[in-house]
């Protein structure tokens, strides 16, 4: 089956690894057939000073030419230039609108923020003491459903169940924060995806869970699926499994953007 990755990263930001064309040499290498390059969008100065978490305002059009450039180099591979931005709420200090976003093919949506908190930042751990899992976790709920609802052009909710990633989960039953999830991405009009970088942290799980990507399921919403790579080598990792996720969640297809932002289907096998 085609081997697709709709959510990667390279060395725009101070956290991954590899230029533009480095992370499609080795989609290709791979035999992939889709890859999206989605670089962190930027956040303000204020809340990313170094760089470290999103790309320099100053390096956006470098970055798109970047992508443009792989783009025209080759036909055997579908490449698309998407961003991941951050929904930061009330928070929000960026004079930023849709229009911006007209350029990307895919632009994901992210919540890795909780008032102005990191809280999927290993460096920033401790607060989960301080505040919580119960709170986290209501409080992540409360923002994701808001963005797939917001007027931001999010084409697809990325890893949806974020806060499993350090293994620490509320006392309360998820269910419903995952049916309120799936009712938001439907009247959104957004898809999600089975995100396989879960694997790799303390929840070893794919994101999301199986019972929340059954409820995406029988509200209807289309899944993507991306590894989430912040080293050219990680493009396809974990893509077998993610697959079968989606099959044993209910779902037959796979939806794939494709340059300019039309979509097809791949059936699972
Ligand atoms: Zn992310
Ligand atoms: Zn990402």
């Amino acid at each position: 089956m085609e081997l697709i990755s709709q959510h990667n990263h390279t060395n725009f930001t101070g956290h991954g690894q590899g230029s533009v064309a480095e992370v499609v040499e080795s989609a290709r290498k791979k035999g992939m057939s889709n890859i999206a390059i989605t670089e962190h969008y930027p956040l303000s100065q204020a809340v990313d000073p170094t760089n470290y978490i999103s790309m320099p305002w100053d390096r956006l059009d470098e970055y798109c030419r970047d992508v443009k450039e792989q783009q025209q180099r080759y036909n055997d591979i579908e490449i698309l230039l998407g961003c991941e931005l951050d929904y930061l709420g009330d928070c929000e200090d960026r004079n930023i609108t849709p229009a911006d976003f007209e350029q990307f093919d895919v632009v994901l949506g992210s919540v890795h923020f909780e008032d102005g908190w990191a809280f999927d930042r290993s460096a920033e751990a401790g607060h989960w003491d301080e505040v919580g899992p119960d709170f986290i976790w209501n409080r992540y709920f409360e923002l994701w459903c808001e963005a797939a609802l917001s007027p931001l052009p999010y084409t697809t909710m990325s890893h949806p169940d974020l806060p499993k990633k350090f293994n620490r989960y509320p006392q309360c039953d998820l269910l419903p924060y995952y049916r309120a999830a799936a009712e938001a991405a439907r009247e959104g009009g957004r898809m999600i995806e089975v995100n396989t970088s879960g694997l790799t942290y303390a929840c070893k799980e794919l994101y999301p869970a199986p019972a929340m990507l059954r409820e995406f399921f029988k509200a209807g919403v289309p899944c993507a699926i991306g590894t989430d790579a912040h080293e050219p080598c990680h493009v396809d990792r974990y893509l077998a499994e993610g697959y079968r996720h989606m099959y044993e969640a209910g779902y037959r297809e796979v939806t794939v953007i494709v340059p300019g932002g039309d979509r097809r289907t791949v059936t699972l096998e």
